[in-house]
């Protein structure tokens, strides 16, 4: 079952629009089993739509095409798929009605280009849009299934889930496909991928293992497919049990979960509370803190203690401790942490102190050092790590080796 996308319109070539339709359908196709062998963007000019329909076609099952289906005169598709399946557009009654309800319900005025929309390849099979006035259209040929929708993502997605998966599962006996996603956080890739050969070795053969790395965390991400969903489920939490017990300190949630979600839900089971006390990182921490749901439950405020008379009047680091290790030192940071906890009365807070960059550095202290704490009842732990020399991406990597740091002093790892 293979499976091929086309998203046209130069807006996307020319990185204005972020070809989000693609990455979307792509993901849909595939957990119906699909193998979504090639995405191809095009600028919507009638010969480079040609070329590429005839390539595609016979060559997969289902090809989707989104883009270039909107009332104006650069929107070509319509016609040229006219061409391509040699028919031409007539005017679909029902989708005009459904066109002058919803602009008469609107307080709209319509005009030609409006009545234009409701013009459909007398050839195609018509799927209505309720999201708004471009009507998907259905081609069969040489055994390829071929669907142009509008290129408005939501459109797109209401066509998709009314119209095209529910036919395309009935279609296609689907093979059963399964994700698992397990995050880690402690090593590079390579060290990583080192580690775990011997478990990538002996995989069976319905599994499949990827690499995802984004700022120092790593997905790995376990994909199996197969006729037999029930088997697939029953090697896969094999599998799983087999990592936590090769990478127990690396492994810190699973799928989607990010740090700032595992921390909230270990301090709402525990009921305890957090601060943060924050430099280089200005506040990233906290905003990565309270972006989750109910994190008023156990975020109680911050600091951001950017300038030194910050951390010396508000968080009490001591003027001698400041000159004797410098801002960027654990000495800081711990006593920060400890200001911190106690000014807003939690059971943790975190701290930072960094160079993120691009200047500031030093030999001793080089753009992309950070040190960070976290204080908690069980005592202050510090560390002091290296990243690199992109201020943006430093900062996003401080935050998250803090938030790491606040995981393992709460888990103890
Ligand atoms: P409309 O009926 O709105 O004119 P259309 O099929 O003509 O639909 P386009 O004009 O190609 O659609 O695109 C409309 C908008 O949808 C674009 O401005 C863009 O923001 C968005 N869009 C188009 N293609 C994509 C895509 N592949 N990924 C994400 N957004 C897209």
């Amino acid at each position: 079952m293979k499976a091929q996308i086309i998203t046209i319109g130069d807006e996307l070539l020319i990185g204005q629009t972020v070809d989000t339709n693609s990455a979307w359908m792509g993901s849909e196709l595939s957990s119906l089993g699909f193998d979504v062998c090639r995405r191809i963007s095009i600028h919507d000019l009638r010969l480079d739509i040609l070329d590429v329909l005839a390539e595609v076609s016979g060559k997969s099952d289902v090809v989707l095409i989104t883009g270039g289906l909107g009332p104006t005169s650069d929107d070509i598709t319509k016609q040229t798929l006219c061409e391509f399946f040699k028919t031409k557009l007539v005017t679909d009654h029902e989708v005009l009605d459904m066109i002058e309800e919803m602009y008469k319900q609107r307080n709209w005025p319509m005009n030609e280009n409006n009545r234009r929309q409701a013009e459909v390849p007398e050839a195609c099979r018509v799927l209505k849009n309720r999201a708004g006035t471009a009507p998907g259209i259905w081609f069969e040929k040489d055994k390829t299934i071929f669907v142009s929708m509008p290129g408005v993502p939501h459109e797109m997605k209401h066509i998709m889930n009314e119209h095209i998966l529910p036919e395309l599962k009935k279609r296609f006996s689907s093979q059963a496909i399964i994700h698992k996603n397990i995050m880690t956080y402690g090593i590079g890739e390579a060290s990583l991928a080192e580690i775990l050969t011997g478990f990538e070795e002996t995989l069976p053969k319905e599994l499949k293992l990827a690499y995802l790395p984004a700022s120092g965390i790593i997905k790995l991400r376990l994909t199996a497919t197969g006729q037999d969903k029930r088997y697939l489920n029953t090697i896969m939490t094999e599998q799983i049990k087999k990592l936590y017990t090769t990478i127990p300190e690396l492994i810190f949630a699973e799928d989607e979960e990010s740090f700032e979600m595992v921390i909230g839900n270990l301090l709402k089971e525990n009921g305890k509370t957090i601060s943060t006390a924050e430099s280089c990182t200005g506040g990233r921490i906290a905003s990565m803190l309270t972006s989750i749901p109910g994190s008023s439950q156990y975020f109680k405020g911050s600091v951001i203690a950017y300038d030194n008379s910050i951390k010396t009047d508000v968080l009490g680091v001591s003027q001698e401790i400041l000159e004797k290790f410098g801002a960027v030192s654990r000495e800081t940071v711990e006593k920060m942490a400890e200001g911190a906890r106690s000014l807003l009365k939690t059971d943790y807070a975190v701290a930072t102190s960094g160079i993120a960059g691009p200047d500031g550095g030093n030999e001793l202290k080089p753009v992309g050092t950070v040190c960070i704490a976290v204080s908690s009842p069980s005592g202050t732990i510090s560390e002091k790590r290296r990243f690199g020399n992109e201020r943006i991406a430093n900062i996003n990597r401080f935050s998250i080796a803090a938030l790491h740091l606040v995981w393992r002093q709460i888990t103890c790892q």
